[in-house]
């Protein structure tokens, strides 16, 4: 049977332009190619712990345009409980606009709006979902007054907490201290730390750092190098694998949302992390966020040939 995870964060709509290089500033290209998809870190390891084979429910807070519309009924299609994605009145849902060029260089602006309106209320109102999840999974995309809430939830009913701190900002680290999985990339591992994080070795201290900081596993992902997964007394390396990447948008969420559906079907961290890789190696072969997401039979075909 699927195991029950609850997503909490965010949903954007992305606008992106695609030129051969990118502008400066003042000045105008006008050689683009545009692409409108969905995004937010939340809605796409959502999306990622569905396709992997989870029963996920869907915690965020979208606007009362089209695109909400469109983002809800493409979730539910997708087999996900969207009944506590709210419909914010007069909001504007939260929008990224992406500038890309051929070599995949960016510059992404983001306007969380409704994003920064899904309040602790909301998460009450779902709170008979989290008792009854095997994994939370969260990210940095809606205020930090929520996540604290759902960390003191977490703390009173014992729940598991997979924090995916991503983008960086300052935070109360007193919450890793409740949290089972904490995964980053080396930007944010760097910023928590304030080690730098360059090295083999560098990524060794800051793993160390992070189990110091109270969560029980930690988990710094490296890009086409894989991860590093680190508890108080056991250090593990994960191989990517080896494939051709043509866009690596939301590998980490995508490893992410398969991270929890595997840990919560009880699989051992080594083989977690290994079909978490898998899915994210599967995904930056394809272009786009959510249109890249794979599915659960992909993934275990991949692993199986690889
Ligand atoms: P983020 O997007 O958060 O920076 P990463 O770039 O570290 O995340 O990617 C997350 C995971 O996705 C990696 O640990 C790796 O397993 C996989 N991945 C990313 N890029 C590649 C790649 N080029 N080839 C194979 N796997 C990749």
């Amino acid at each position: 049977m699927k195991k029950k995870i609850t997503v909490i964060g965010s949903s954007n709509v992305d606008f992106l332009i695609k030129t051969n290089r990118l502008p400066r500033m003042g000045e105008t290209i006008t050689d683009g190619v545009f692409m409108q998809t969905y995004g937010g870190k939340g809605a796409n390891q959502a999306l990622s712990a569905s396709r992997s084979g989870g029963k996920v429910t869907f915690i965020s807070s979208l606007g009362t345009d089209d695109y909400a519309g469109t983002m809800v009924r493409n979730f539910n299609a997708e087999g996900i409980d969207t009944r506590f994605m709210y419909k914010k009145k007069d909001a504007a849902t939260g929008t990224a606009m992406i500038m890309l060029d051929r070599e995949g260089n960016n510059y992404i602006t983001v306007a969380p709006e409704a994003n920064y309106l899904l309040t602790p209320a909301c998460i009450d109102a779902a709170l008979n979902v989290l008792l009854e999840s095997e994994i939370i999974v969260l990210q940095m995309e809606i205020p930090w007054e929520t996540t604290e809430y759902i960390y003191s939830l977490a703390k009173k009913h014992k729940l598991k907490i997979q924090f995916n701190l991503a983008p960086f900002r300052p935070f109360d680290d007193k919450v890793l201290k409740d949290t089972w999985v904490l995964a980053v990339n080396e930007t944010e591992a760097e910023g928590i730390t304030g080690l730098q994080v360059v090295t083999d070795d560098d990524v060794r201290n800051a793993a160390r750092a992070l189990v110091d900081l109270g969560a029980e596993h930690v988990i710094i992902t490296l890009g086409a190098q894989g991860a590093v997964a680190a508890t108080r007394d056991r250090f593990l390396e994960v191989p990517a694998f080896s494939v051709d990447s043509v866009d690596t948008t939301a590998a980490g969420d995508v490893f992410c949302g398969s991270l929890a559906v595997a840990l919560s079907e009880g699989r051992s961290m080594p083989d977690a992390l290994r079909f978490a890789a898998a899915a994210s190696a599967i995904s930056v072969t394809r272009l786009g966020a959510q249109p890249s997401i794979p599915h659960r039979k992909e993934i275990d075909t991949f692993l199986e040939s690889s």
